[in-house]
């Protein structure tokens, strides 16, 4: 695997891999990969013939009272993971100015209204920074295929809608949820976690499952809502949101709607937050 640290680097690279045939798949994170970062380099390696994976922790998308500083770093892991995969290039930057042009020339994308719903509210301009980075790396790697994760469902929604417009050739695909066995989705925050407090965070995928079997059985959307609530409450789990949206996000108002759907719900356990999602 080849490994670029500069936007120079990069350009070399990516000219060099530009002479192979096929196309090349993007995978982009931020590091500290698991099982479910894995499981779209194998989605990547199926759907294209050449892959790159960036690891850069983008400071846009992190809020004041976030955990930026402290988000968990291990590169050395990472790149044994990534070698295993056998993924062609590795693009983790050395700083932010090998990604972002100066402060004033960066162009940012506004997330809109949506960006301002659900995560986007408990975190203001979170998403403006996700679609600025993810932007910037279609800009700089020009892939012609980008894969990310159905866990962060808004945002997967959101990336499509910007590359609608600016990018209509890119194909984009969204991979499933891996989780533990306790059924909790696999995520890098997860490591700020006690083993107690693990099995507790498990409850999160729990409600999301009772609140499909009881919305099948016609059982009313609010009702199923406050449940989930309580039950959340009952495992120590702060409530953020919890909500039933259409596969594009909209409100669902009929209680009969038979369209693709998804439960989404966000939690905060001894200040980590925690998202999870079942499409039904
Ligand atoms: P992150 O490093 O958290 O920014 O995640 C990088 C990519 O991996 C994003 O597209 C995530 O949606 C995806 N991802 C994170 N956790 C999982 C998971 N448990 N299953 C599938 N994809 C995931």
């Amino acid at each position: 695997m080849i490994i670029a640290r500069t936007k120079v680097e990069l350009k070399d690279t990516l000219k060099n891999l530009s002479n192979r045939p096929g196309k090349l798949a993007l995978i982009p994170t931020m590091g500290n990969l698991h099982d479910g970062h894995l499981s779209l380099i194998k989605l990547a390696k199926l759907k294209s013939s050449k892959t790159i994976t960036t690891i850069f922790i983008n400071p846009l998308q992190f809020g004041n009272n976030e955990d930026f500083d402290k988000y968990p770093k291990t590169h050395e892991l990472d790149i044994e993971k990534l070698e295993k995969e056998q993924c062609d290039v590795l693009f983790m930057p050395v700083n932010k100015d090998e990604v972002f042009p100066p402060p004033g020339k960066i162009k940012n994308i506004d997330s809109g209204m949506l960006g301002r719903d659900l995560c986007g509210k408990i975190r203001p301009g979170h998403f403006d920074g996700v679609l600025t980075v993810v932007n910037r790396m279609f800009e700089l790697i020009n892939p012609d295929i980008a894969i990310f994760g159905a866990k962060d469902y808004q945002q997967q929604i959101l990336i499509k809608k910007m590359a609608k417009s600016l990018y209509p050739n890119l194909e984009l695909l969204t991979a499933p949820i891996i989780r533990s066995q306790s059924g909790l989705a696999l995520s890098s925050r997860n490591n700020y976690l006690s083993e107690q407090e693990l099995k507790l965070a498990s409850s999160l995928y729990k409600s999301l499952q009772q609140s499909v079997i009881s919305y099948n059985n016609k059982i009313n959307t609010e009702e199923i809502i406050k449940d989930a609530q309580k039950f959340l409450k009952s495992k120590n789990l702060i409530f953020d949101y919890f909500e039933l949206r259409d596969s594009q996000l909209n409100t669902v108002k009929d209680s009969n709607f038979t369209g693709k759907k998804v439960f989404l719900a966000s939690a905060t356990i001894n200040k980590t937050r925690l998202i999870d999602n079942i499409e039904f």
